[in-house]
């Protein structure tokens, strides 16, 4: 995604911090803000309720995964590559804000770096029987997360406690640099992980969860097969502000796909 920590602060979330500091005046008068309570009586915002509770949204997200199997090719080349996104597109970490709504608190990058530490997020519907596939059929993942980079081992131990079928062979690890947003220029570097498919295309990538093994195996040249994601950013060479919604349309279902997550984004 665009960015974890920028996005939860975004205009949309911060009507929901400020409701929570003064709950009866904002209650009612904010669309965003459900009825249901705690025992601590803060309110959930739809948008958590919708993620955690809903059929709707497990629907969703398993239908673009199964769209996204149906257009994988039979076999993948060792020279092909999925981009994913981490949070929200494999990783589900609505629980963590669930629990912060439950303190009337909102996102900060201490309790963010916390809870990745915790290693609990769960998986997104749909995503583990998609990486069974990719896996089956020779492909490799390469996960561009804005995790600080620094987390990196914390996010490879909760997708490998998941069960997934991840290794360092088949997946690389890329968390964010401070390079990565510096980097940006506007013209061959537009988003904050362009840098990272980049290096993913040169050969020149830095996975955290690489081995002395699984080394030669991304430091090689690559083609960036398919791009995941619930961010617009998580796709290549677009921002939130200037992406071109119909110019984006046709890739979508075959090598771009976006997922549903109402609770934060660069939006
Ligand atoms: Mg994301």
């Amino acid at each position: 995604m665009f960015s974890f920590p920028t996005a939860l602060l975004s205009k949309r979330t911060l009507p929901l911090i400020i409701c929570s500091l003064t709950l009866g005046a904002c209650a009612s008068t904010t669309g965003a803000i459900q009825a249901e309570t705690n025992a601590e009586n803060y309110p959930l915002s739809t948008a958590v309720v919708y993620q955690t509770e809903s059929k709707e949204y497990p629907l969703l997200s398993s239908y673009v995964y199964a769209q996204a199997t149906k257009a994988l090719p039979a076999s993948l080349q060792p020279s092909d590559v999925i981009v994913m996104d981490v949070d929200e597109t494999v990783l589900d970490n609505s629980q963590y804000q669930r629990e912060r709504e439950q303190q009337g608190l909102g996102y900060s990058s201490e309790s963010w770096n916390a809870w990745i530490a915790r290693k609990e997020a769960t998986a997104v519907p749909g995503v583990t029987a998609f990486l069974n596939e990719v896996v089956a059929r020779g492909g490799k993942v390469a996960l561009v997360t804005n995790r600080d980079k620094s987390m990196d081992d914390a996010t490879w131990q909760n997708l490998l406690a998941l069960g997934l079928p991840l290794t360092a062979e088949n997946t690389c690890i890329l968390g964010r640099t401070a390079q990565d947003k510096t980097a940006i220029d506007g013209n061959t570097v537009i988003n904050d992980k362009d840098l990272r498919r980049s290096q993913l295309k040169q050969g020149t990538v830095n996975c955290s969860n690489s081995t002395t093994a699984s080394k030669p195996t991304w430091q090689a040249q690559h083609r960036l097969l398919m791009q995941i994601g619930d961010n617009i950013e998580d796709f290549e060479g677009v921002t939130q502000e200037h992406a071109n919604v119909d110019a984006l349309l046709p890739k979508v279902g075959k090598s771009l796909f976006i997922l549903p997550n109402p609770m934060y984004g660069s939006w």
